[in-house]
């Protein structure tokens, strides 16, 4: 039966997000994004009210929730401000290579801990290696019951703060994407991480580099077998594709929803410019792209929640959405004149929220190249 309905426990759900983020993220969003501080504080609120680490299965203390309710939930605290929506879901990024791919005892030990406040970082992007991930050169040097890491990653989402590193990395440096195996790594091991890099959007979220110096880690800390990691990794990109793509709704509904207020009261030649066909119109394209993108990364969701493979349909949805939300908030800045070039109003801050959707998680461009080699096959 196909039909478009939340459940009651969806809706509330939503209810509880757009709720958090109305009364806990937007207030400070300017705040966060102006002093470019980490939100620990919204952390830990979003841990009292059970949306941290939320797709960790209820057995290691998480709320378990389906990838269709962090679409929801991403959709509400990115319209919050995705800075800080990125800081808060980055868990369940990092979680994700242990959920696929862990034993029951590295779930047992790490996932009890994330779910409680432990933060992680998702480590794969190399200084010279980004969209070709079987490119990587950080080396995992099997010496008797421990690995040796030697490497360096970059752009790694709260790797100043966070504790935990789930590092991909080569065991086999001829071979390509069969040579790369992942890794739990703890910060005590060794790990030494930079200051936030300085970026043009998403201040609240933190981004840094990665430094593996001879550091240590026991063989039980390896994910799978030796070679598997690059498959988990794939296999991360269908889970997380879709809440990303969720997220960019987000942004997207709240730059709309600021031009479409803003288009009621802002008058030219003596009526409201939404009066204007040239500004409705904006508004018209972003309210029925907005709608075609959340369908589109809920349905990538619903899919793999449903046991189907969604790998072309997480592509369809995070290039979309990510495309779709750089589109709409370069359109509300349009429909605010003058004063959306202004940092004194909201969505200059949207649109340059917006751009980081077309870059991580795998570009637009690699979207589409995903897309096209699921058609060649
Ligand atoms: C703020 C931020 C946060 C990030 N967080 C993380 C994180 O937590 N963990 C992590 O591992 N990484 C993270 N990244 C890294 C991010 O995933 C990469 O930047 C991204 O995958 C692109 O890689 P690159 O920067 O090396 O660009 P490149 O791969 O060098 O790409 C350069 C250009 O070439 C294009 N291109 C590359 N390959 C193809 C292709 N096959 N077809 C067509 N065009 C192509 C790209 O689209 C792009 O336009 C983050 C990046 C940023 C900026």
């Amino acid at each position: 039966m196909l039909h478009f309905e939340l459940s009651s426990e969806q809706r509330m759900l939503r209810e509880l997000a757009h709720d958090f983020a109305e009364k806990e993220i937007k207030p400070v969003a300017e705040h966060y994004d102006q002093t470019h501080e980490f939100p620990w504080p919204i952390i830990e609120k979003a841990k009292q009210s059970g949306l941290f680490s939320v797709n960790i299965p209820e057995e290691y203390g998480g709320p378990g929730m389906s990838l269709l309710e962090e679409c929801i939930l991403a959709e509400e605290l990115a319209w919050g401000c995705s800075g800080i929506s990125t800081s808060l879901t980055l868990n369940s990024l990092a979680a994700l290579p242990i959920i696929i791919a862990g034993s029951e005892e590295q779930k047992q030990k790490y996932l009890t801990q994330m779910a409680e406040g432990l933060l992680g970082a998702y480590c794969v992007t190399e200084p010279g290696a980004g969209s070709d991930v079987a490119g990587i050169k950080t080396y995992a040097e099997r010496k008797g019951d421990v690995y040796v890491l030697n490497g360096t990653k970059t752009w790694i989402t709260n790797a100043p703060e966070a504790d935990l590193f789930v590092v991909f990395a080569k065991t086999d440096r001829e071979a390509r994407h069969r040579g790369i195996s992942a890794f739990i790594v703890e910060r005590e091991f060794g790990v030494k991480t930079g200051q936030p890099l300085p970026k043009m959007g998403q201040h609240a979220s933190h981004t840094g580099e990665v430094f593996l110096e001879n550091v240590e880690v026991p063989v039980e800390n390896r994910l799978g077998p030796e070679g598997s990691g690059f498959l988990t990794a794939m296999k991360v990109f269908d889970k997380s594709r879709p809440a990303v793509a969720a997220a960019a709704v987000g942004v997207a509904r709240r730059a709309f929803e600021e031009a479409t207020e803003y288009a009621k009261t802002r008058t030219a030649y003596g009526k409201p410019i939404i009066a204007l066909q040239g500004v409705s119109f904006m508004l018209a394209d972003m309210a029925m792209n907005i709608e075609a993108g959340r369908l589109l990364a809920q349905k990538a969701a619903w899919l793999i929640d449903n046991g189907y493979s969604n790998t072309m349909h997480a592509a369809y949805a995070k290039a979309f959405c990510a495309d779709m939300a750089m589109k709409v908030t370069t359109d509300a800045v349009q429909v605010f004149g003058g004063y959306g070039y202004s940092s004194e109003y909201p969505v200059e801050k949207l649109m340059r929220d917006a751009k980081i959707f077309q870059i991580y998680e795998g570009t637009s461009q690699v979207q589409r190249h995903i897309i096209a080699r699921e058609l060649s096959r």
